[in-house]
């Protein structure tokens, strides 16, 4: 078999873990299999790298950042290498450039628009272990760019999915997917399988255990992605597509998302084509929106509220800034104490009632709702950040996902 493994920051977070990768990837190896080995920075060496920059600029060039940034993966794909090369392997390791991984040139989130594999399928050819630097490319111009956080994740998917790899295995410090954070939840559950839809919106919603670019790469190219535990055999969890899940729970998983900012707008002149101007300038800044709330105002302007990652934070405020100083909003507001809570299951398409019992949740625990937005397969609360772990633990246990 071909088997991508992707080994995240807490796997290879010091020397002695990355010596257990060495060992884990030698024994696929030995048993018979090709290996392309994605890693991350070891754990806390992004955020450690950002701080760095930050101690610069609040604003630093994101172009610069990508530079700065994609040098935390080399270090331990080339340690990796080193110690699999001294097991007896013939291992190499790769950047995002040797693994022909070419992006677009959105820096600190590009897009994957091609992979070309031929570095890597020679090198397979040769018997050799690759170890691939995750979370980078490279743009068309030939600048180092990276693909958002938690980025390795979409690496090692796209990678399966250019060298068509039999099983592309994400080992994390968690045996699975569970139905909600088991940091916050203890009594949560690991599921054995999830359909690429679920674990797209949980993703989407704030389980940082896969990133969702790596989901929605996996649901396209068909890649069998299965998440696992680097610190045992435990048997992990298999994203797959929704008719080879026999079970179908009204709610699959909580997800929590603590990195949203509310931005409100108030005394927004009413006029056609307002909300179509501010939202394009937001787009062609590439801000993600994620909820919006417009409503009248007495005087007749309107209020319009939305929700960004706190991460665009900076480029949304800039471009709302101009409206006010155009005279067309009165005033803005910003407000990051809140976090967005959501239910997600496939069984919500065929049953009523799933999003009152969770606005009733909520009432019991004297928690207040501020925005609300819902799909086909989740209900997504904006509440206050306080109130975070009170309101997945209460959730959990009143769509009884511990049973
Ligand atoms: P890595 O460094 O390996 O990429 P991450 O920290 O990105 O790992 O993701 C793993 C973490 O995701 C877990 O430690 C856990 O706290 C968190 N997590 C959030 N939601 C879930 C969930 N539904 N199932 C499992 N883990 C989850
Ligand atoms: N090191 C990067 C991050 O912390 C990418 C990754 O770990 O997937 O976001
Ligand atoms: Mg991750």
């Amino acid at each position: 078999m071909l088997i991508v493994q992707k080994f995240g920051g807490t796997s290879v977070g010091d020397l002695e873990r990355i010596g257990n990768v060495a060992s884990r990837v030698s024994a696929t190896k030995k048993a018979g299999n090709d290996v392309i080995v994605v890693v991350s920075a070891m754990s806390g060496e992004t955020n450690k790298l950002v701080g760095y920059a930050e101690h610069f600029s609040s604003n630093p060039p994101k172009a610069e950042m990508d530079m700065l940034l994609s040098s935390g993966e080399r270090v331990t794909a080339s340690l990796l290498s080193i110690a699999l090369n001294e097991m007896g392997h013939e291992a190499v390791s790769m950047t995002g450039r040797k693994a022909g991984i070419i992006t677009d040139s959105l820096h600190t989130k590009a897009r994957i628009e091609e992979i070309n594999p031929s570095a890597m399928n020679s090198a397979i050819k040769d018997g050799k272990i690759i170890v691939v630097a995750g979370f980078q490319g490279i743009s068309l111009e030939g600048n180092v760019t990276t693909l958002g956080r938690g980025g390795s994740d979409l690496s090692a998917v796209a990678i399966a999915g250019a060298v068509e790899a039999d099983l592309c295995e994400i080992y994390t410090d968690v045996s699975g997917i569970y139905t909600t954070d088991p940091r916050i939840e203890p009594k949560a559950k690991k599921l054995d399988k999830i359909s690429y839809d679920e674990m797209l919106e949980l993703s989407s919603l704030g389980a940082k255990v896969l990133q969702n670019r790596s989901v929605e790469l996996a649901k396209k190219l068909n890649v069998n992605l299965v998440t696992r535990t680097s610190f045992s055999n435990e048997e992990g969890t298999l994203i797959t597509k929704e008719e080879y899940i026999m079970e179908k729970p009204l709610v699959s998983g909580i997800a929590l998302d603590k990195n949203q900012a509310r931005i409100s707008l108030m005394g927004v002149t009413d006029r056609p084509g307002i909300a179509s101007d501010i939202f394009t300038k937001l787009a062609d800044s590439d801000v993600n929106i994620d909820m919006i709330i417009q409503n009248k105002a007495h005087d007749g302007s309107t209020n319009i509220d939305f929700t960004v990652p706190m991460n665009d934070l900076n480029d949304a405020k800039a471009v709302v800034d101009t409206f006010v100083d155009n005279g067309e909003v009165d005033a803005d507001s910003y407000n990051d104490k809140i976090c967005k809570v959501s239910i997600v299951g496939v069984g919500m398409k065929s049953h009523a009632g799933v999003a009152a019992k969770a606005f009733s949740t909520m009432a019991n625990q004297n928690i207040n709702i501020n925005m609300i937005s819902t799909s086909e397969i989740k209900v997504s609360m904006v509440i206050d950040e306080e109130h975070a772990n009170l309101a997945v633990k209460s959730l959990h246990d009143a769509y009884e996902l511990d049973k």
